[in-house]
């Protein structure tokens, strides 16, 4: 199962490397390409093709920089000059920092100081690239890399499928960005997540284009401050994970890594296979197997239940998702699970707990989502649809839905488990002291949450 699940991303990669190879060719050079230890093999490309300085762009994760300083150094010791740029994000790490000189530790306060600078222009397109010597062997395939084939390839990949993402979310999803993000069954999102994960788009373009767009038709201005605000959460996970690496492992606040999670291997079967009884979280669960995708508001529900609802790690769900996802990035996906998990840097403490039917009727309420991924109780009608184990007995037999049978009972009840939820967080809470980080805002923004939080349900 683990390598079907990570076929689906690297299958974009593939595919992604496979049309950049035909936009170099038409600049008129080939893409070179080499396996191996990035150290050997970049310096033995940049020795063989006689070049003068080797330029990248600078990634964020602890391993991209431990690689890229070793590569760095290794040129410098060869007598080749580096130049490293900033490309991933809309703001670079160390650019923005609180009033008491340390990193951001919540997001809108951070989003505000980034707000203070400006959204570098795109760069011009690269129309003519230099002639080489250097072998060009043809792209592995997904067998090669002993992976097998993938059913998730409705997910085009390369630049112009980029391009035409954006394109079709500014034509009709943009407009309804600020009101419909957050409804799974609207084509509201810009599904935009893989390519900025694997550079198909840059993030200046997509900001630019949205701007451009907000500039011809007052209309657009409200959904694309909402949208950027948005692109800034990417941003503020890479951050997060860039100061403060210990994330990539435990807990952002490690009091929160002596919790004692309950959750059995058969629990987090049925929540990775969508077999909960809790159709929204199933419907998202099979959309992730199926496509190697899964919308905003769904992987907040599915997060919360994994965690507070079944009482398994985070870290486990992570690993799912990171295995599954097209879009698997590092900081995104830890920065929501521990979001989730009220273990993070941000805005859901741990007594925030999401009700799953309140959440699918909610955001779900014509159940056009949950009857896409879960067929088999499609007709259910929709007030019964999130619930359907309070069905009367007659309105499951119309729709030919058996509990036990064609659809799966709840797991847990929800009720029961939040309370437990609460008591396990309850547990651990304070033990260790202090909080890692506590700046003024910080301080102001646990106080407003505090105020706001106390709801049941988000
Ligand atoms: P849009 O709403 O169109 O947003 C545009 C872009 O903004 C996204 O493509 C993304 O780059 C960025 N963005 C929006 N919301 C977030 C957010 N909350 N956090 C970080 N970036 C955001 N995103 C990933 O790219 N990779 C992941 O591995 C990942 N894992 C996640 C795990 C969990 C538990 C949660 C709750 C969220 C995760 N996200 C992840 C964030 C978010 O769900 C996706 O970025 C978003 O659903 C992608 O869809 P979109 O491009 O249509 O989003």
């Amino acid at each position: 199962r683990e390598t079907r699940a990570r076929s689906a991303r690297v299958r974009f990669v593939l595919e992604s490397l496979a049309s950049l190879s035909r936009d170099v060719a038409a600049a008129g050079s080939r893409l070179a390409l080499a396996h191996g230890d990035p150290v050997t093999t970049v310096v033995a490309a940049a020795r063989a093709a006689k070049v003068d300085a080797v330029h990248w762009n600078d990634e964020y994760e602890p391993a991209a920089r431990d690689r890229d300083s070793r590569v760095e150094a290794a040129l410098l010791a060869a007598g080749i000059r580096v130049q490293r740029f900033h490309d991933r994000l809309i703001v670079p790490p160390g650019a923005v920092q609180s009033g008491s000189g340390t990193p951001y530790t919540v997001y809108t306060p951070f989003r505000k100081a980034c707000e203070g600078l400006p959204i570098p222009e795109p760069f011009d397109r690269v129309t003519r690239l230099a002639a080489h010597d250097l072998p060009a062997p043809p792209l592995a395939t997904l067998a090669q890399l002993g992976l097998a084939e993938t059913t998730t390839a409705a997910w085009p990949a390369g630049e112009a499928a980029a391009e035409a993402r954006l394109a079709r979310f500014l034509s009709t999803g943009l407009a309804r960005y600020a009101s419909d993000r957050d409804f799974p069954a609207q084509p509201a999102v810009s599904q935009l997540s893989a390519d900025l994960r694997f550079g198909t788009i840059g993030i200046r373009r997509v900001a630019h284009a949205a701007l451009e767009a907000a500039r011809l038709d007052d209309a657009l201005v409200e959904p694309t401050v909402k949208y950027i605000q948005e692109l800034r959460w990417r941003d503020f996970f890479a951050h997060v994970l860039f100061h403060f690496p210990h994330v990539a492992t435990g807990a952002f606040r490690p009091e929160y890594d002596a919790l004692r999670w309950r959750g059995t291997d058969a629990e987090f079967e049925a929540w990775s296979q969508g077999r909960t009884g809790y159709p929204i979280v199933d419907a998202g669960m099979r959309e992730l197997l199926a496509t190697g995708f899964v919308h905003n508001r769904v992987r907040m529900i599915v997060a919360s239940f994994l965690t507070k609802d079944l009482l398994v790690d985070w870290r486990r769900g992570e690993r799912w998702f990171m295995q599954h996802l097209i879009d698997g990035d590092l900081a995104s996906n830890n920065g929501g699970w521990q979001w989730a998990a009220g273990t993070g840097t941000d805005a859901a403490p741990y007594f925030r707990i999401f009700n799953p039917i309140t959440q699918g009727m909610r955001f779900d309420g014509a159940g056009t989502y949950v009857r896409r991924w879960c067929p088999e109780l499609a007709a259910l009608p929709d007030d019964q649809l999130h619930h359907p184990w309070e069905a009367p007995p007659l309105t499951l037999a119309a729709a030919g839905v058996v509990l036990g049978e064609t659809y799966p009972f709840p797991i847990v009840d929800h009720a029961e488990r939040r309370q437990q939820a609460l008591d396990m967080y309850a547990e651990v809470k304070g033990t260790t002291g202090k909080p890692l980080t506590e700046s003024p805002d910080e301080r102001m923004a646990k106080a407003a949450r505090l105020r706001k939080a106390r709801k049941p349900d988000a």
